[in-house]
């Protein structure tokens, strides 16, 4: 029973840091997605692309969340983007005060959309608030159509699912229809976005549709 008492109170702190993070975001009217999904699926290289295509248009900040190292920060600051990293030396999630330490360290004046890239994690992730405007979950088709039900946890606190690698979908035992009506079933209110980060497609639909988030932000 202890154990359980002490999982509550570390998520009642986590969500008094995300209340801050919340509102200091508000105040500089500026959209944070927190993106979400297991390792591998491609957090980075739609956060590459991203910048890539709304270059010019907004200005994009980042949070990268990492085990062990600042690879995939690396990365995005090749596209210029301002990016802090957080190592958390073995956390599998990020949590509000970390995400809240990072945001010192940003320009949030000079910024109009946040990224904050999760720790590679399909699990706890779900549970830890970090003051963002929604979630993004990112499921890739190599993962199979069932990873909705095996983590609906994830997908029901999400307001925006992300399929990538369509491209490979002739060649892996995945039927897309039945992952978004899994998802959907979790969550029938989530946003659908299909798209490849190798060929380019649904990235426009999706980059159209963040820049729409920030405007409406902003009206
Ligand atoms: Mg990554
Ligand atoms: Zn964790």
């Amino acid at each position: 029973m202890s154990v359980v008492t002490i999982e509550r109170k570390v998520l009642e702190k986590n969500d008094a840091f995300a209340a801050e993070n919340r509102r200091r975001l508000a105040e500089a009217r500026l959209f944070a997605i927190n993106v979400v999904s297991s390792p591998g699926a491609g957090k980075t290289s739609l956060l590459e692309h991203t910048i890539q295509r709304l270059d010019g248009r907004l200005r994009i900040s980042v949070v990268e969340g990492d085990v062990q190292t600042d690879l995939d920060a690396q990365r995005v600051a090749r596209y210029g983007a301002p990016v802090v990293q957080i190592v958390t030396n073995g956390g599998c999630h990020l949590e509000a005060k970390l995400v809240q330490d990072a945001l010192a360290r940003l320009d949030l004046a000079a910024t109009d959309l946040l990224v904050i890239e999760n720790v590679g994690n399909l699990v706890c992730p779900a549970n830890y608030d970090l003051g963002e405007a929604m979630k993004v979950v990112l499921l890739s088709t190599t993962e199979g159509d069932d990873k909705p039900l095996k983590y609906p946890a994830m997908f029901r606190n999400a307001s925006v699912l992300v399929v990538n690698k369509i491209d490979l979908l002739p060649y892996v035992p995945c039927d897309v229809d039945t992952l978004v009506g899994n998802a959907r079933t979790i969550n029938p209110a989530l946003r659908v976005f299909q798209v490849s980060c190798t060929t380019g497609a649904g990235l426009d639909d999706w980059c159209t549709w963040l820049a729409a988030q920030v405007t409406a932000l902003r009206a």
